[in-house]
Formats: structure tokens, C-alpha cells, sequence
């Protein structure tokens, strides 16, 4: 992959001259391919810890230790019932009662008359909330909005808001009534999340349209003034997108890599004159890049 260790930006900019270098960029590319992960989420208030979390899952916190909606979701649950207690109250919060959080809004008003894709790792929908033209995106890791076979028998996933919501409402002491459990239509075994946790992940053939579209774009695209826009990714999957975003660059002359984080903001020294990196919170620089028409 990469020779050297990866940098800080060499030059400290202020960051007014970044956002504007951002600005500009997102004005005067070809086509723009946005990444998009956790932390973008995380700056549209979809805290996972804390008071939000506290707030929905004291009685887990208390029963088990759990401290966060992350670790909660991997936790092995005793029963189906409690499982799905958990999950149902996380589905709906998190995909069914949020709106679509406002960097999001503010991103896709910005892009929104260029050549634009936008892959993610995130799983909340909320992409699809603020009305991304569906063509243009591409969710690698499943939707809370989805359910699969749990072995899985067949490669297809279910859309689950009306049980999500029966389970939500008739849960009592942390458990759903049994009759609720879900159960493949076709060979019997448990349902679970179309989430990708492990190699049982169900690619549907949307996800393999998606990312045939994706593919495609980044193709046609070849050579040409692209703006790789990173936004909030962290370092668990950095080969979905960080690393690719940093090839396709180095890969490139014509193209800029741009990484927004409120945490780490690196990349490799052969792309660091092809590369904004503004270290900070998501939410103010769409908004500070907005206001500044
Ligand atoms: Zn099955």
C-alpha cells in the first residue's frame, strides 16, 4: 500500500483558508465521491453514549454494565426475547424516530447539483433521510432496516418496521413477548440483523447493484478532477474507505483527497499536496462552507 508513515497535514493552515480550499473544491471538481462514517452520524446528534443512551437504556446499563448503544448490540443476550428487546429499542431510535441530522441536510445541499457518490459504512439511513438521489449511494455495511436469516439460508433481506415497532411497544422487563420473535420464512432459523458483524452478512442484490454503481463511477471518473471527500471515518474499517480514497489520490495528479474528523485527520506524505485535512467538527464546516456563498 504506502511507502512512509502517514502525516499530519505538512502545513498548518488556519482553518478559514482550509474550509475556503474546501469550498473551492467542492465548487470547481469533475465529480465529488463522498465517504462517509461513524462520525458523521455522531455530528448530527446521533450520540451512541451518554445522556441519549442513558435515557433509552438505563435498565441494560444496570442489568448488564453496558455503557454504550455499540458494545450493547454485540452483547450475548440470554434469551431471543431480550435480544430483541434491545434491538427493537435501538432500531427505533436510531432509524425510525430520528429525522435526518442536519450535516447531513447541509452535505447534500451542497453536492447536490454536482456528478456525486457517496458510499458509507453507516447503517442509520441517514443518507436516505435526507433524500440522496438512491442511485447515487452505497451502503456496504446493511441497514437497521433490515432483517436477514441468521444462517443464512438465502441471500434476501426483509424490511422490519412494523415488527420493530410492535416489539418496541409490547416489551416488558427488558423482554418482547415470545410470540414476537422472528423467524425465516424459509427454513425456520432465527432472523437477525442485516448488519455486517460477521461472514453471515446477507449482500442483497441491491447491495451488489449499489455497488456495481459505485464501481462504475469511480471508473468513469479516472483521470478527471475528483474530489474524495472523507467525512467522520474512523480507523475500524479503514479499507472500506480511508485507504482506497488514499490510493485513487496518489493514483491520480488530478485529485484531491479532503478528510473532516473531529479525531485523527492523516494522510500519507506522497498525497499531502493533493490533500485538505481539517481537523474539527463536521457539522460546523458544512455549515461554515454553506454560509459562505
Ligand atoms: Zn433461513
Amino acid at each position: 500500500m504506502f511507502l512512509k508513515k502517514p502525516i499530519s497535514a505538512s502545513i498548518k493552515i488556519c482553518w478559514e483558508q482550509q474550509v475556503e480550499r474546501l469550498k473551492n473544491e467542492i465548487e470547481t471538481s469533475d465529480a465529488i465521491v463522498v465517504g462517509a462514517g461513524a462520525g458523521m452520524s455522531a455530528a448530527a446528534g446521533m450520540d451512541y453514549d451518554g445522556e441519549r443512551f442513558e435515557k433509552n437504556f438505563s435498565d441494560f446499563h444496570k442489568k448488564y454494565g453496558i455503557q454504550d448503544m455499540y458494545s450493547g448490540g454485540f452483547y450475548p443476550y440470554e434469551t431471543p426475547e431480550e435480544y430483541w428487546a434491545w434491538w427493537s429499542r435501538h432500531i427505533l431510535i436510531n432509524r425510525y424516530e430520528a429525522g435526518a441530522g442536519k450535516p447531513y441536510g447541509n452535505l447534500l445541499e451542497l453536492i447536490r447539483k454536482k456528478d456525486y457518490f457517496v458510499i458509507t459504512t453507516n447503517v442509520d439511513h441517514q443518507f436516505q433521510l435526507a433524500g440522496i438521489d438512491k442511485k447515487r449511494l452505497f451502503y456496504t455495511q446493511g441497514d437497521y432496516g433490515l432483517w436477514q436469516c441468521s444462517k443464512p439460508c438465502h441471500q434476501r433481506t426483509y424490511d422490519n418496521e412494523m415488527e420493530i415497532r410492535q416489539m418496541a411497544a409490547r416489551q416488558k422487563d427488558m423482554k418482547i413477548p415470545a410470540e414476537l420473535v422472528p423467524h425465516c420464512p424459509v427454513c425456520g432459523a432465527p432472523m437477525t440483523m442485516n448488519l455486517r458483524i460477521d461472514t453471515a452478512f446477507v449482500q442483497d442484490e441491491g447491495w451488489y447493484a449499489a455497488a456495481e454503481r459505485y464501481e462504475d463511477f469511480i471508473r468513469r471518473h479516472m483521470g478527471r478532477h475528483v474530489l474524495f471527500l472523507e467525512l467522520g471515518v474512523g480507523s475500524n474499517t479503514p479499507g472500506i474507505i480511508k485507504y482506497p480514497f488514499w490510493r485513487m489520490t496518489a493514483e491520480n495528479p488530478k485529485a484531491v483527497y479532503a478528510c473532516v474528523n473531529s479525531g485523527e485527520t492523516l494522510c500519507p506524505p506522497e498525497i499531502a499536496r493533493q490533500s485538505i485535512c481539517i481537523r474539527g467538527d463536521i457539522r460546523q464546516v458544512l455549515e461554515d462552507i454553506a454560509q459562505k456563498d
